[in-house]
């Protein structure tokens, strides 16, 4: 089983899902660049039921 995991800067926000995305998407734009400091930014996208959150 696949776990994925993601918090907000301050960690104050966790999420967790257990499942696999729907869509993963990649992106050369110039917020993505900055955004990530790398060529690339990616990121997955889950349906709103297959996530659980911690925090405020
Ligand atoms: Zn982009």
């Amino acid at each position: 089983m696949s776990v994925y995991s993601a918090q907000c800067q301050c960690g104050a926000l966790r999420l967790n899902a257990t499942v696999d995305p729907d869509m993963v998407v990649v992106c050369s734009c110039k917020f993505c660049q900055r955004r990530t400091g790398s060529p690339f930014g990616a990121a997955g996208y889950f349906s709103r039921d297959a996530i659980s959150t911690t925090g405020e």
